[in-house]
């Protein structure tokens, strides 16, 4: 392999987002992803025989309007939007009495992405040349060299050697479960100290042949403190063959995990408890917990309550390692760390602070 010139750990959004910036100003660039897919926590249920997006397992929402990073990209990448839809009432469950049903406010400027955020990672894939990103490609160090450059060892014992590298794993991941012998004690602090937005999270997506809950007068939103999904919504695709409702699992991950079949049952129960007998029939319902994926989740993400992320220290934003490292991960955003949003400033931030550098 030619030695490249910026090497990208990670190929979700963020990591991708400087792959194409690095690529476009004419660096060679390898992006190293552990898993056999690109991604990271974006993730989609796809038609088998098409590829169609059915659902998504990650994100869902932007919100162009106040997200301007978000706005750009979408605009640069061709990528298109949609309402929400929230027409209707949604069924409130567990906050006394039985079930009410009453609308619910949307959140202003909140969109979902034709094709979900997976149209993007999609996008930003095909600028990049084809054997630029490299799958079970996993990093487990990352060290100074003599002369100057980054050495990367692989899972495999593979040696990689780079001017520049991008490190756009989560961030607490990488702390885990990369050695990073030269790194400064303080910035391995920060890193181990940022919590990844939505590690511990499980959602489901529960497919249909219609959205017949739109018939009733219902929007798809539950609000609830039953469970196990303590909220849910439309999901339906954009100009889709079939309909959706998703939500967030409410449950810790400990009893869900120790009980998948028996969580499936019990989402089952619940839409059919909010939308009646035709929620009984679903063509498919997937259940992704985030809390699963080591690439993803750390045990301290699990033992500690989730939180909203809020920026992290300056340092994570700093050039590392005599200006050879640059921290990408969408928690390392002071825009809007933890969201998409984050994930194209941080891969953008860190593009821009190599070329500035060159
Ligand atoms: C359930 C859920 C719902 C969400 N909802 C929303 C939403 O509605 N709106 C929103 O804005 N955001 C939402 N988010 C957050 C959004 O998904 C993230 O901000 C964004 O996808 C993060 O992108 P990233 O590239 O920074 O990190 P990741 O997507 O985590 O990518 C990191 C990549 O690094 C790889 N990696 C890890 N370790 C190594 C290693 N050692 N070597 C090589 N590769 C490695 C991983 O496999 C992964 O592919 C949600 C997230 C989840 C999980």
């Amino acid at each position: 392999m030619t030695r490249p010139d910026v090497v990208v750990i990670g190929a979700g959004l963020s990591g991708l987002t400087a792959a194409v910036l690095l690529h476009q100003a004419n660096l060679r660039v390898t992006v190293l992803e552990a898993a056999d897919r690109t991604g990271g926590r974006i993730r989609s249920v796809v038609d088998p025989v098409n590829g169609a997006l059915l659902g998504d397992l990650g994100p869902t929402w932007v919100c162009p309007p106040y997200q301007p990073v978000v706005a750009d990209w979408l605009h640069r990448l061709r990528v298109e939007t949609f309402a929400q839809f929230n027409d209707g009432n949604a069924v409130i469950e567990g906050f006394g009495g039985g079930l009410r049903h009453q609308t619910l406010p949307a959140q202003h400027g909140m969109l979902r992405i034709k094709g979900g955020p997976q149209a993007l990672v999609s996008a930003l894939a095909q600028r990049l040349p084809d054997t630029a990103i490299r799958t079970c490609a996993q990093v487990v160090r990352l060290a100074a060299q003599g002369s100057g450059g980054l050495a990367l060892t692989l899972s495999s014992g593979e040696t990689i050697h780079a001017d520049r590298v991008v490190l756009a794993a989560p961030l607490r991941v990488a702390a885990a479960h990369v050695d990073m012998p030269d790194m400064p004690p303080a910035v391995l602090a920060a890193m181990a100290g940022r919590p990844t937005w939505m590690a511990a999270q499980a959602k489901a997506v529960v497919l249909y042949p219609t959205p017949f809950w739109r018939d009733a007068g219902l929007s798809g939103r539950i609000a609830s403190q039953t469970g196990p999904l303590i909220e849910a919504h439309d999901h339906t695709p954009s100009g889709g063959s079939v309909a959706a409702i998703f939500g967030f699992v409410g449950s810790s991950p400990a009893p869900r995990r120790a009980d998948p079949d028996g969580l499936r049952k019990a989402i089952l129960a619940q839409l059919i408890r909010c939308f009646g007998d035709k929620a009984a029939h679903p063509l498919a319902l997937v259940v992704e917990d985030w809390s699963m994926s080591p690439l993803i989740c750390t045990g301290a993400d699990l033992a500690e309550a989730p939180q909203h992320p809020v920026t992290g220290p300056d340092i994570l934003r700093q050039p590392l390692l005599a200006g050879r490292l640059f921290l990408a991960a969408s928690e390392t955003s002071d825009l809007s760390p933890g969201l998409i949003e984050g994930a194209l400033d941080a891969g953008q931030r860190a593009a821009n602070d190599i070329l500035s550098r060159l």
